[in-house]
């Protein structure tokens, strides 16, 4: 039996129940997180927590502070015994539940704010190997630095790239390379790591944020800059980084000419930095 939390209270999964009036069902009108924990401690907390409040500002909701959820979070990780190994947290917030209408409902509607933990296997052969991806044009809202439950133009992208036999798909707008569906993108040009600048048409990554952080400290160049997907068949290397995929390089992209590509060396060195920092990040503190 699973524990999730919900509302304010810890209970069994089987019976976690919200209203069909609930305005994340009716109207997506929500945002959500997803946290890694590695060996019971999660990664980059903070940051998640900041990225979540800045959504609930976007979206007006009444509520902007969630200081508490890193602690409900651990909470859960000790309740279904996942203190060793790799989980993922992820927390959904929604305006709460209301009769139907677009207007927003009265000011004392509680958000309704669900926290689960699941066991995690890493991609591992996917980090080895690179993966296959595809591009898709980007019919996405104008609004992808908020981390909204609405995520239907991400699933049917991501359906097609399994479709394809690929594992992500890579959004192009007007001829610029976004982001996945689930991931940023980083690639090298010249020897150089290049990933798109943070505007409100890409997600601001917690991953991208320590990948450039660690591009910074070992001295590599890089820089945020627009990419153009007519330039793929020149880049270098190309991976996708997040906190599921982590540094994953992408060995392939279906229809246009980049395949087989082994992972380069750059990406190779980001992936193990990436690795040593999940361990420093760790080390020493447990729930
Ligand atoms: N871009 C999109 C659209 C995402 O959904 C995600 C993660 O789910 C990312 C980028 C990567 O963000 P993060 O590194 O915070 O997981």
């Amino acid at each position: 039996m699973m524990f999730v939390y919900l509302n304010g209270e810890y209970i069994p999964e089987e019976n976690a129940r919200i209203s069909t009036n609930d305005r994340g069902f009716l109207f997506s009108d929500g945002i959500y997180e997803v946290i890694r924990s590695y060996d019971g401690t999660l990664f980059e907390p903070s940051a998640h927590l900041a990225r979540l409040g800045y959504g609930a500002r976007a979206l007006r909701l009444t509520e902007t502070g969630f200081d508490y959820l890193p602690e409900v979070a651990s909470e859960l990780i000790r309740r279904n015994g996942l203190e060793s190994g790799d989980a993922t947290v992820y927390i959904q917030v929604t305006r709460g539940s209301a009769p139907r209408t677009h207007r927003f409902p009265p000011k004392d509607t509680p958000l309704t704010v669900y926290v689960t933990v699941r066991r995690f296997n890493p991609h591992d052969s996917e980090q080895q190997q690179g993966i296959a991806a595809i591009l898709v044009p980007d019919q996405r809202w104008a609004r992808c630095d908020v981390k909204s439950t609405a995520l239907l133009p991400n699933v049917l992208a991501n359906q097609q790239a399994v479709d394809a036999g690929a594992f992500e798909a890579l959004f192009v707008r007007e001829g610029m390379l976004m982001e996945g569906t689930h991931s940023n993108v980083f690639v090298v040009v010249k020897g150089e790591v290049i990933t798109p600048p943070l505007t409100n048409y890409i997600l601001g990554g917690i991953t991208r944020g320590v990948i450039l952080e660690l591009c910074h400290k070992l001295r590599i160049p890089h820089r945020e800059t627009t990419l153009l997907s007519s330039d793929i068949p020149e880049m270098e290397e190309i991976m996708i980084v997040g906190t599921t995929v982590e540094v994953t390089p992408v060995r392939k992209i279906l229809n246009v000419n980049f395949q087989n590509r082994d992972p380069g060396p750059l990406t190779r060195r980001l992936q193990s930095a990436f690795r040593e920092r999940v361990r420093q990040g760790t080390a020493g503190i447990r729930v």
